[in-house]
């Protein structure tokens, strides 16, 4: 999806939502494409302001919260109370490996678990819209400490 498409659909979606299109809500969209990473809203609030946009971290909520509803966006929850933020403009779809010691995320796709989920769909007549699939434990770098 090109820039311009991109903007495009974001600003049907502020429209749905009776949102007005305000240049801080497209910035937080190109601050959440910029980047692959996994990320809290305090993140890309600060991100923000660094680059010299004004914008309230309330106004970074909610428009994660359209982002998400959107499909722009995932939101991860990895079990500290902390929703974590990544893109899913261009981004292909994977899980999530995570570390308990440092929060690091590792992505991964599996071929044999995104086939097994489809036929336990399959085995129960059951149309699959999403899953997750996160694992929990310890990384190499704190295995080694
Ligand atoms: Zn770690
Ligand atoms: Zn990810």
């Amino acid at each position: 999806m090109d820039k311009e498409q991109l903007k495009e659909n974001f600003a049907s979606a502020l429209k749905q939502e009776n949102l007005k299109r305000t240049p801080q809500r497209f910035a937080i969209l190109e601050e959440l494409v910029s980047s692959d990473e996994h990320r809290e809203c305090t993140d890309i609030y600060f991100a923000l302001r660094n680059q010299g946009i004004s914008v309230s971290r309330a106004t970074v909520y909610r428009t994660m919260d359209i982002l998400v509803k959107y499909d722009f966006a995932r939101r991860l929850d990895i079990g500290d109370g902390i929703a974590r933020y990544e893109s899913k403009v261009g981004i292909s779809h994977h899980d999530h490996l995570i570390c308990l010691e440092c929060g690091k995320i590792i992505e991964f796709l599996n071929r044999d678990i995104e086939s097994l989920q489809q036929s336990i769909c399959n085995d129960f007549d059951f149309d699959m819209i999403r899953h997750t699939h996160q694992i929990f434990g310890v990384c190499p770098d704190c295995k080694s400490k």
